[in-house]
């Protein structure tokens, strides 16, 4: 049985879900689906401004895993983009940050945060 994947480590989960041409009907695109990993590393590197590697350490998977899912995301982006495709982002193989993380710490969330309350660790 192969092994299952590593999760990918997120800040937090993303605020919008549904992007696409506004004021044409839904159900006359084509919709590609966009898993919440790969939008994290169009956040991390082309929101946030991180290299692959710091964007690799921050998602806790190997630099080599983040060249991939980016390069995925972004053909995806732009499929969105020039052919008027809905891109729905949903599921993916990721965990919530834990306390130590850099960009959360850096943003004063950390404990208190809302999301933390239902943590059992
Ligand atoms: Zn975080």
């Amino acid at each position: 049985m192969p092994r299952p994947p590593k999760p990918r480590s997120i800040c937090e989960m993303p605020k919008y879900s549904v992007f696409g041409p506004k004021g044409v009907y839904m159900n006359k695109l084509n919709k590609i689906e966009m898993s919440i990993d790969e939008l994290e590393t169009i956040k991390l590197i082309d929101y946030s401004g991180l290299n692959q590697e710091e964007a690799a350490k921050q998602m806790h998977v190997a630099r080599t895993t983040v060249q991939r899912i980016y390069e995925i995301a972004r053909k995806k982006v732009s499929q969105s983009l020039i052919d008027g495709a809905v891109l729905v982002i949903e599921g993916g193989h990721v965990v919530l940050c834990d306390e130590d993380c850099e960009i959360c710490f850096g943003r004063g969330k950390g404990l208190g945060h809302g999301r933390r309350a239902n943590r059992k660790d």
